[in-house]
Order: C-alpha cells, then sequence, then structure tokens
C-alpha cells in the first residue's frame, strides 16, 4: 500500500515523496492511522523500521489543524542527545510546509541557544528528559498545552535510570492527552510504565519480540581477547570495508582501539559520553562523508546515530544487556537495506552470546578465521557484568563457579567450530 492509504494530508505526501519513500514501513502503516485517530499507542519497534516518521507525519498532521499556542503542544522524549537530534532533523524535514516551529533541548550543550529557540514560540518539543526538567525549573518552558506525548526507545530511557526524570515531567503533563510509546523490546519495567501512562492503547508490534533486524546477516568469529584489534583490522582491510561501526564496552577500550586501528592504517576515531558534543559531532561527520573508514563508540554514544546504508556493526566486545545487542545491530540493515553484524567472542564471553542467544531464539553462525583460531591453553578469565538484576548474579555465580563450567556454554570451546 503507498502512503496515500494511510490518510496523511497532501503537503505529507509530499514531504514523504521528497525524502523518497515510496512505500510506507510496516510500523507506519500500521501506526499512522492510529495515531490520527487519536488513540494512544504502544509500539514495538526498534530502530531502523521507519519508527520516528511513524509518529512525526501524523503528529505534524495532528498540530496542524489546531491552534497554536506559543507553548508546545507535542513533546518528544529522547534518552540520549543524539536521538533527540534525529527526531527533531525528522519534524524539520517532514514538516517543511507546515507551518510549526520545533524546538530541540538535551544536556550537555549550551543552555542560551535552547532558551532563546524556546522564547520564539514552539510547537513540538523534542527533549533529553533531564534538560527539560531544568528548562522548566527556569520557567523557560511549560507543558500544561502538552497534546500529544511521546516516548521514543522508552526501554533505553529505563535502562538509562530516567525513570524519576519522566514521572516528574508527567506531573507537569496534562491528563488529556494522546500517548505514544516506542520501544524496541517489551519487558515486565516497560509494561509497567505502560500502565501508568497510556490509556487503553492500541498494541502493535511490526516483528515478534526482542528480534533482530529481519535483512540483518549475524556472525560470530570466536578469538581470543588479546587477538580481536589484529582481528578487526584484518577483516576491514582484507574485505575493504567502508563504514564500519564498531561497539566497545568502556570509553577507555574505544580510544584505546581507535588509536591502535590507526597505527594499522585504518582512519579511526572513537565517540563516547567522555568526548564533548562538539568532538562527537565531527566523527560522526567525519564517519558519514567517509573521511574516516570506522568510528568506535560506546552503546550510549550509539544511541540515535541514523546513517544512511551502513553495511557493517561490529561487535568488538559483547554487551553485557542483551538488549544493546538488538540495539547495535539495528544501526546496519536499516529501512530494507541489507547489512552484516559481526560479533568477536572471547571464549570468556561465551556466556553472554548464549544468552543473545537465548533472547533472540536462534544460534548464530560461527567460525575461526585461520590464522586466529583460539588458543586452547591461554587462561579463560570470564567479565563480571555490572548491569543489575538476574544477569549481574548468574554471571557473579558462573565467576565464582557455583553454576555452569567456565565459559559458559556446554560443550566448551572446542565444539563451537561449525
Ligand atoms: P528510524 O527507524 O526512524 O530510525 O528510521 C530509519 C531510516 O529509515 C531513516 O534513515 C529514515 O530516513 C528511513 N525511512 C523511514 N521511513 C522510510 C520509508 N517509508 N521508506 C524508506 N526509508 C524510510
Amino acid at each position: 500500500m503507498g502512503f496515500s492509504n494511510t490518510g496523511l494530508m497532501p503537503s505529507l505526501l509530499q514531504a514523504v515523496a521528497a525524502q523518497g519513500y515510496s512505500e510506507p514501513t510496516p510500523i507506519q502503516s500500521a501506526a499512522i492511522p492510529v495515531i490520527l485517530s487519536g488513540e494512544d499507542l504502544m509500539a514495538g519497534a526498534q530502530t531502523g523500521t521507519g519508527k520516528t516518521a511513524a509518529f512525526a507525519l501524523p503528529i505534524l498532521q495532528l498540530l496542524s489543524s489546531d491552534a497554536a499556542s506559543g507553548q508546545p503542544r507535542a513533546l518528544v522524549l529522547a534518552p540520549t542527545r543524539e536521538l533527540a537530534q534525529q527526531v527533531y532533523r525528522s519534524f524539520v524535514a517532514y514538516g517543511k510546509q507546515c507551518d510549526l516551529r520545533a524546538a530541540l533541548v538535551y544536556g550537555g550543550a549550551s543552555i542560551n541557544s535552547q532558551l532563546s529557540a524556546l522564547a520564539d514560540g514552539v510547537d513540538i518539543l523534542v527533549a533529553t528528559p533531564g534538560r527539560l526538567l531544568d528548562l522548566i525549573g527556569r520557567g523557560a518552558v511549560e507543558l500544561s498545552q502538552i497534546r500529544h506525548l511521546v516516548f521514543d526507545e522508552a526501554d533505553r530511557m529505563l535502562d538509562m535510570g530516567f525513570i524519576d526524570e519522566i514521572r516528574r515531567i508527567l506531573k507537569q503533563v496534562p491528563e488529556q492527552r494522546q500517548t505514544l510509546l516506542f520501544s524496541a523490546t517489551f519487558d515486565p519495567a516497560i509494561f509497567d510504565l505502560s500502565k501508568t501512562l497510556l490509556k487503553e492503547p492500541k498494541l502493535i508490534e511490526v516483528d515478534a519480540r526482542n528480534t533482530t533486524a529481519a535483512l540483518v546477516e549475524q556472525m560470530v568469529y570466536a578469538v581470543d581477547a588479546d587477538r580481536k584489534r589484529e582481528l578487526i583490522s584484518y577483516l576491514i582491510g582484507s574485505k575493504n570495508w567502508h563504514q564500519v561501526l564498531i561497539f566497545t564496552r568502556t570509553r577507555q577500550g574505544a580510544d584505546e582501539l581507535a588509536s591502535e586501528m590507526c597505527k594499522d592504517g585504518l582512519k579511526t576515531q572513537a565517540i563516547h559520553g567522555d568526548k564533548s558534543q562538539g568532538a562527537r559531532e565531527r566523527g560522526l561527520e567525519a564517519f558519514r562523508s567517509g573521511e574516516i573508514r570506522a568510528l568506535v563508540a560506546t552503546d550510549v554514544a550509539a544511541r540515535g546515530l541514523d546513517i544512511d546504508q551502513l553495511q557493517y556493526v561490529v561487535n568488538y566486545e559483547l554487551p553485557y544487556n542483551n538488549e544493546d545487542y538488538i540495539h547495535r545491530i539495528g544501526r546496519t540493515g536499516r529501512a530494507g537495506g541489507s547489512g552484516l553484524a559481526i560479533s568477536l567472542v572471547s571464549p570468556a564471553e561465551e556466556y553472554l552470546l548464549e544468552e543473545i542467544e537465548t533472547m533472540i531464539d536462534r544460534k548464530l553462525p560461527q567460525q575461526w578465521l585461520p590464522g586466529f583460531e583460539p588458543d586452547p591453553s591461554k587462561p579463560v578469565n570470564t567479565p563480571r557484568k555490572s548491569s543489575p538484576g538476574a544477569q549481574k548474579k548468574r554471571a557473579r555465580d558462573r565467576a565464582l563457579g557455583k553454576s555452569g563450567k567456565p565459559g559458559g556454554r556446554s560443550g566448551g570451546r572446542n565444539r563451537r567450530r561449525r
């Protein structure tokens, strides 16, 4: 079905055509009519599915037929500045022909330009929670006119500990409103939050819960931890890959890897939370334009990165939080393109792989690259997770030898060649 069947008005149909979108994605086909009808919505859609347009387009339409007040009438909350920027850019791009003003506020950047943007009057506000509260505290914005409230990547907001901020923001927002909650994954915490936020929501899931993007090929290379850097440089060089997004668990790890890869002759930069906003944006721009070949990022820094036709994502280290795996590989295979997600798994990380496989309910094809086979005589130091809850306990139990084998998987590493 084309966009004309979604109920969007002609100026928005022109806007999507100008973006080169010929068909709505499944989340857009399902969500746009529901949002236009004014109902609450809980949508399971990971990044790359077109979810931003799925809420931005109908909100632009609803606001166009409603009188402006100078104060925001739509509020989109996003966990990170990168995601907030991406959402804001989408509103601006799709709303070119609408007489509506959008503003973007996020932490880690000067508040003055944000104050003056708000003073000019705004219809759509895209915000990270902390900075929004700061601005409310200064009397720079008020939320009493909000008609549409969107939680983008709600699972991530909870993971990042924003629940208190969310509660404080909710106190400022009218009861009478439309609420839309988008989340890549659903777990009990999300359902709990949804009960307090949404009224008789329509539930839309474009993929089965917790599944990985369908067009992303997932591969696992078993390799010793101390040979990962050599292996990744070899893969990028020998296969002539460009625009490779690489994930590490720590900021320091990201910096070290980027500098080592530069020594290998591969232009690489790192982005993470210790870098200034300007440095992160410059790194991203260099990556987008192809000036650098690889970008090393931590999970938080990579949220919201929207890079067209990103083909390669590498998990240099597996994430402690399983759901980050889905978010990471969702950076590739976007909006119908194909992608390759490679995980470099050391023997000590095998239990993390096992947990990911349980979550996505499939085994991942594994291989050893000749010359990089794991050395069975090396000791295995299983890392401990720092994330809360059951995962942490399982990791601790393993490390203490209370359950499972060192390295985690039954059959041990020798069964891994397939
Ligand atoms: P999102 O899931 O919102 O992060 O969107 C992922 C990417 O899909 C973005 O680069 C959008 O520009 C693109 N996109 C959104 N809707 C469509 C569509 N209907 N057809 C093609 N690309 C789209």
